[in-house]
C-alpha cells in the first residue's frame, strides 16, 4: 500500500491540475451521521419527505420544528474537520490541489481551511431569505425556531430556509456548470469517501479527458473498475499520507 501512497503522491505533484470530489465518507470519521445507507439518517428516523421543498413551502412552521429536531440529532456544532478535511487543506497550500467538488453540506472542508470549495448540495451553516436572498449564520435560525416556535423571518418579511439544497429543489446551474468544466479540465481526479450513487456527483466523472483516476473508498464503486488507483482504505488514514507525500519539497 506504501508504494501505491508513493506512486499516487507522485502523480499528484506532477499533475497540473488535481481536482477532489468529496463525499459522506470524509466526514463520517468528524462523528457527521449518513443520510443514506442501512444505518443512515434518511429511514426510520426522518422521512425524506419531511424535508422537501414542498413541505417548507406549505407548512414552514412544521418544516423548521423538524429541521431543529435534525439538527439537535446530527449535533454538527460539536463535529470539526478531521485528517482528511484536513489532508485536503494541506494539499491546497501546497499547491497540489486545486478545488473541492463536494457533496457535504457540513462545511467541513471550508472550516479546515480550503478554498475553492463547490458544496454542490449548499452549506447547512447558512441560511437564505426566500425573498430577498440574504444569508445568515444558521444557529441564528435555529435558536429563533426553537425558541419561538415560529420559521426565521428576514427584515424583509420573507422566511429563511436553510441553504441547503431540499428534497424536490434543483441544484444551482452554474454550480454544477463549474464542477463539470473543473473536472473536464483536471488530469487527476481524486473521489474519496463517496460511493457515487447520487447524481450529479455520480455523473461528474464521466466528465474527465484522460485524466488519472484515484478512488480512495473503503467499498467498490461503480467508478472503481476504471480507476487508475483503487485505495479501499479509510480516507482518515491514507488521505494524511498522500498529503505529506505529495506535498514534500
Ligand atoms: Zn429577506
Amino acid at each position: 500500500m506504501d508504494d501505491v501512497i508513493r506512486s499516487l503522491a507522485t502523480d499528484i505533484r506532477t499533475a497540473e491540475t488535481t481536482v477532489a470530489l468529496t463525499g459522506a465518507g470524509v466526514s463520517t470519521a468528524s462523528g457527521m451521521p449518513s443520510f443514506r445507507g442501512d444505518d443512515g439518517i434518511w429511514g426510520d428516523e426522518f422521512d425524506p419527505d419531511t424535508f422537501h421543498i414542498r413541505r417548507f413551502e406549505t407548512d414552514p412552521v412544521g418544516f423548521w420544528a423538524d429541521r431543529v429536531r435534525l439538527r439537535e440529532r446530527m449535533q454538527p456544532e460539536a463535529a470539526g474537520p478531521n485528517a482528511a478535511h484536513n489532508a485536503f487543506a494541506r494539499l491546497q497550500a501546497c499547491g497540489a490541489l486545486s478545488a473541492v467538488i463536494t457533496q457535504n453540506t457540513d462545511g467541513l472542508h471550508t472550516a479546515a481551511g480550503t478554498r475553492r470549495v463547490l458544496e454542490l448540495h449548499g452549506n447547512a451553516r447558512r441560511v437564505v431569505c426566500q425573498r430577498c436572498g440574504e444569508r445568515r449564520d444558521a444557529e441564528w435560525a435555529f435558536e429563533v425556531a426553537k425558541g419561538s416556535g415560529d420559521p426565521p423571518t428576514c427584515s424583509c418579511g420573507g422566511i429563511y430556509k436553510p441553504a441547503v439544497v431540499l428534497f424536490g429543489e434543483a441544484l444551482d446551474p452554474a454550480l454544477v456548470r463549474d464542477a463539470r468544466r473543473r473536472v473536464a479540465n483536471s488530469d487527476l481526479l481524486l473521489v474519496a469517501g463517496t460511493s457515487l450513487q447520487v447524481d450529479p456527483a455520480a455523473s461528474l466523472p464521466a466528465q474527465r479527458q484522460g485524466a488519472t483516476l484515484a478512488v480512495i473508498n473503503l467499498e467498490t464503486t461503480p467508478l472503481t473498475a476504471n480507476a487508475d488507483y483503487d485505495i479501499r482504505e479509510d480516507v482518515t488514514d491514507v488521505l494524511p499520507k498522500i498529503a505529506k507525500a505529495a506535498c514534500r519539497r
